[in-house]
């Protein structure tokens, strides 16, 4: 990829955000400010340097905001308001939904249902 130059932590796509907000490291399970997590430069598998953001944790070899850290607020927005918790299902994860189910599923009333008999929709 020209321009992408791997020891730009500016450039990087997990750089922390420049406001800083509480994360948690799926790693090591602390919680920090996300301005603590730290660029460092590595060797990768090709012997080039390669910087990553990382968890600043000792020991821990969490990396990457975005990636390995997240923010601790579900509804945390980056500085361009896009939502870093994707919800691509928004129904409900409440887990809360057995109740409609044993109404629908025990009583298959016959005159109750609204397209009950297969009748082929107008159009
Ligand atoms: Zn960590």
């Amino acid at each position: 990829m020209p321009g992408y130059d791997p020891l730009n932590a500016d450039a990087d796509p997990f750089r922390p955000p420049a406001i800083s907000t509480i994360v948690h490291c799926l790693h090591c399970g602390e919680e920090y400010d996300s301005y603590r997590i730290e660029w460092r430069v590595e060797t990768d598998s090709s012997g080039g340097a390669h910087g990553f953001w990382c968890c600043p944790i000792e020991n821990c070899d969490g990396r990457g905001f975005g990636f390995d850290i997240f923010p601790v607020d579900p509804d945390y927005r980056d500085e361009n308001g896009e939502k870093m918790w994707v919800a691509d299902d928004e129904e409900d994860d409440d887990c809360g939904d057995e109740e409609l189910d044993s109404k629908t599923s025990g009583n298959a009333g016959s005159d109750s249902g609204e397209n009950d008999d297969g009748e082929p929709l107008p159009g």
